[in-house]
């Protein structure tokens, strides 16, 4: 095998629980993430990396030098997120199932199997070595595999110093799952010219396209009297709230695909007393993206003019806007990328991610920034599983990339 420690690095890292917390107010969110970065950056120093150096907002970062003759090659970066979803992460057990069939249900415990019948994709992994979870938790290769592919391919570079390359520049940060790790991304301190987040799943995806995301909360406080008397008095905050939500156009992540927008209720939570929704709006365009918003405060707006006093109170802020309005100025990357891609005979697979990355943050901070793949797929919950070729080769794209930028 060509890269002999990617897969025990993987399964290393995977073990360790880097769960993000949400209700945190600090960056990083939770102690279990600094602590495995304090890790890593040791392992990485032990490697032989350069300028290994922990920034304010909990990012690691790390250089690995300019070979000799190409120091005027212009630096570029790899960037992955130590954290992993929402999702159960204590005693996660990888396991590793040598030469799949492409065709057998695999048992993850006595509840929970990765069946074909329900997840037609497993059929696309024939003669390749899956690692799964064994059912209770996520497997973290989002986006563990990332940071591990990374780590492999700089110690590749490190180990083979005849292969001629211009710096490079890394970085592994805390709290994307939770959509915050990237707000303070130290791009000045960080010298690429772009960089790539390996943070992807399929193998083939190049994501330079993203969502223009914004959050909301509603919050409403009822009127709660005794229902036997609450004619012309009682006012339901719960109701109000619901009320919002029935004015949106019928655009949700159910029923939309594609290139359409929706609009997403996370939770609605309360009592006759006060209610409170947390929703979401997602739109590719920076102005269809406002024009949702727009809708969405005319919505409360009419609810609340339905009672004789204020009931309801909005308030909405923009999470990441779609990088392609930056990077389609900026295509050096993609096309790098697109050329490591074809060059290593994997077909690219561009479409825009109803999502956002880290990239997208980061991309808007100045430092333009697509992602590409991992070699992970369903990512986020029991059902996660990698695949050790297509990590190898999510590993080969990283060196291709520098080795075509270096020429
Ligand atoms: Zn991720």
């Amino acid at each position: 095998m060509k890269y002999e420690k990617l897969v025990d690095r993987f399964i290393a890292y995977a073990k360790v629980n880097t769960r993000s917390n949400e209700t945190s107010t600090t960056i990083p969110s939770d102690p279990k993430e600094v602590a495995f970065l304090a890790k890593l950056a040791s392992e990485i120093k032990e490697l032989g990396f350069a300028d290994v150096r922990t920034m304010k907002d909990g990012y690691l970062f790390a250089r690995i030098p300019a070979s000799k003759g190409k120091e005027t090659v212009d630096p570029i970066g790899f960037i992955a997120h130590v954290d992993t979803a929402d999702f159960n992460a204590e005693n996660i057990q990888p396991e590793v199932h040598e030469n799949y069939d492409g065709e057998s249900v695999i048992k993850l415990n006595d509840d929970y199997n990765l069946d074909p019948a329900v997840f037609p994709n497993l059929h696309n992994y024939k003669g390749h070595t899956l690692i799964t979870t064994d059912g209770t938790t996520l497997l973290g290769a989002d986006d563990k595999a990332g940071v591990a592919e990374i780590i492999t391919a700089m110690s590749y570079l490190l180990d083979h110093p005849q292969i001629q390359h211009g710096e490079i520049e890394i970085a592994f940060g805390p709290d994307e799952e939770i959509g915050v790790g990237a707000d303070h991304f130290d791009t000045k301190n960080f010298a690429a010219k772009f960089a790539f987040t390996v943070d992807g799943s399929i193998k083939g995806e190049l994501e330079w396209a993203t969502f223009s995301a914004s959050a909301a909360v509603i919050k409403a406080v009822g009127t709660q009297v005794h229902p036997s008397s609450g004619f012309g008095k009682l006012i339901n905050p719960l109701i109000a709230i619901i009320d919002v939500f029935n004015l949106l156009p019928n655009e949700r992540p159910e029923n939309t695909k594609g290139d359409q927008g929706y609009y997403y209720l996370l939770n609605l939570d309360g009592d006759g007393d006060s209610a409170m929704a947390n929703l979401i709006i997602r739109d590719f365009k920076r102005d269809g993206l406002a024009k949702r918003k727009q809708i969405l405060a005319d919505a409360v707006k009419k609810v609340n003019s339905a009672y004789p006093h204020l009931v309801l109170e909005l308030s909405q802020h923009d999470q990441y806007y779609n990088m392609a309005d930056i990077l389609k100025d900026h295509m050096e990357s993609v096309h790098l990328a697109e050329a490591a891609f074809k060059a290593l005979s994997i077909e690219a697979d561009e479409q825009p991610v109803r999502g956002g990355t880290d990239g997208s943050k980061i991309t808007f901070l100045g430092l333009p920034t697509p992602n590409i793949f991992t070699g992970a797929e369903n990512l986020h919950g029991r059902y996660e599983f990698a695949s050790v070729q297509d990590m190898e080769l999510a590993t080969d794209v990283i060196l291709k990339i520098i080795e075509l930028h270096s020429k």
